[in-house]
């Protein structure tokens, strides 16, 4: 097995994570999940990617989960651009017309309380590789819009006899990710000290952040 943690501490360049859901979707396998809170991403190198991993599979499923939004049209006449309802409409519509699964399954929910992104890639009705965390699928946090989007942390767990995400993390800086692999004993502690030490940094760090209570 393993386990990564995936930095977007640069807002120039793709996320890891993005780089990571993109091996992820074209590994072969008959079902593939995608689900987050917002979703604005239209990219074709992602459901190529998509499209890769249904290749050989003759009853294929792709299910997309999303909704931290009303369950319909909220445009306001101060936002032009659409609403998260519009946007995830346009993110079906595209995969529904792009990608070539069997089958289609893109839900939303229906209470807009929806906000988890878990994606999962399953093979022989067994899942293989998942990243989780905090990141939508959202051009801003996925980095395709440079300068923009927020730093994010993304969870990413595979199984190493299936997958291999080498391809993601070679060209990547020291500190963007951390990889865990495969399993040794204090793997625990090393991933929970540098988590640690990443925040400290930033919690010490009195340029990235202001006190809140100043500011009511
Ligand atoms: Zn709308």
């Amino acid at each position: 097995m393993g386990i990564a943690l995936l930095f977007k501490n640069n807002l120039a360049g793709l996320s890891p994570y993005y780089r990571a859901l993109n091996d992820l979707v074209s590994f072969s396998g008959e079902k593939l999940i995608l689900s987050s809170g917002y979703t604005s991403v239209q990219d074709n190198t992602l459901f190529n990617n998509i499209n890769r991993g249904f290749r050989n599979e003759h009853n294929s499923e792709l299910i997309t989960i999303a909704g931290n939004f009303k369950p319909y049209c909220s445009c306001t006449k101060s936002s032009n651009q659409g609403c998260h309802f519009d946007k995830y409409g346009d993110f079906i519509l595209s995969l529904n017309f792009q990608c070539l699964s069997n089958q289609k399954r893109f839900l939303i929910d229906r209470y807009g309380n929806w906000h988890a992104k878990i994606s999962m890639k399953i093979r022989n009705n067994f899942p293989i590789a998942m990243v989780i965390g905090s990141t939508n699928l959202s051009r801003t946090a996925l980095g395709l819009i440079p300068g923009r989007g927020s730093h994010e942390a993304d969870v990413l767990i595979w199984r190493d006899s299936y997958c291999s995400f080498t391809n993601s993390f070679s060209d990547l800086k020291e500190g963007d990710y951390w990889r865990f692999s495969p399993y040794y004993q204090g793997q625990e502690e090393e991933l929970l000290t540098n988590q640690y030490k990443y925040l400290q940094d930033y919690i010490n760090n009195n340029q990235k952040h202001t006190n809140a209570l100043e500011l009511y």
